[in-house]
């Protein structure tokens, strides 16, 4: 299993730097930013499974880093962090697509039990309901569970979504096997394998490929998994 990701946007360097050892000793793998340009872009290019966000940041506001980050139709569950001396709008907060905030100066504790609560209640992939994605000369349209290709509507099941929307998610990237089994059928089948995973792709590839044998999107990548190459 890879370590949950974290994104901490923050430019406040002590700060950020305690958030990193903090999230790191619990085995969180951290990504940092200093700006919210740059939070804006790592939330999108690092696929956290949990941003971080500090409200007063150099160039733009959270407020606004938050806005944009829900326009680009990313889920990622949002921690906000205030200063006590500043006046945060919680209503305002939640508006834009926070999904929790935290009051510094704030306990260790407190954050991770923040953070444990967002990624469990999340526990998605970082991808809102997906519109239609083209992959090579198919259409997937996850929201209805369909792939159109060659003016031909193939069903999809909900597994065969579900993997699909892993794998775009993080779209030119390998997912390893053992993540997609624990995120896909991690809480659901008692005993799914390798195997079980290797067979949804078959059956992807069936759906969306010119030709399965030949796959030129969902891609096998040797001794990791698999990825997605619309
Ligand atoms: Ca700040």
């Amino acid at each position: 299993m890879s370590a949950q990701r974290i994104l901490v946007v923050e430019d406040e360097k002590d700060m950020s730097l305690g958030l990193r050892d903090i999230l790191e000793s619990e085995g969180y793998e951290v990504v940092t930013a200093g700006t919210g340009r740059e939070g804006l872009h790592l939330a999108g290019k690092k696929t956290p499974d949990c941003i971080i966000l500090d409200l007063m940041l150099p160039d733009v506001s959270g407020y606004e880093v938050c806005e944009q980050i829900r326009q680009k139709k990313l889920t990622t569950p949002i921690l906000m962090l205030t200063a006590r001396a500043q006046e945060y709008d919680k209503i305002r907060g939640f508006k834009v697509g926070a999904d929790d905030y935290l009051t510094k100066p704030f306990g260790i504790g407190e954050l991770l039990a923040r953070v444990m609560a967002l990624l469990r209640r999340h526990g998605g992939y970082g991808v809102a309901d997906l519109d239609e994605v083209r992959v090579g000369s198919s259409v997937v349209d996850a929201r209805h569970f369909i792939v159109r290709r060659d003016g031909v509507d193939h069903s999809m099941s909900h597994y065969e979504v579900e993997l699909f929307k892993l794998l775009y998610s993080r779209v030119n990237q390998p997912v390893g096997r053992d993540e997609i089994l624990l995120k896909i059928w991690g809480a659901t089948e008692s005993f799914p394998t390798n195997r079980t995973v290797d067979n949804f792709i078959v059956k992807l590839r069936k759906k969306i490929e010119e030709d399965y044998r030949n796959p030129r999107h969902i891609l096998t990548v040797y001794g990791v998994g698999y990825k997605l190459s619309p």
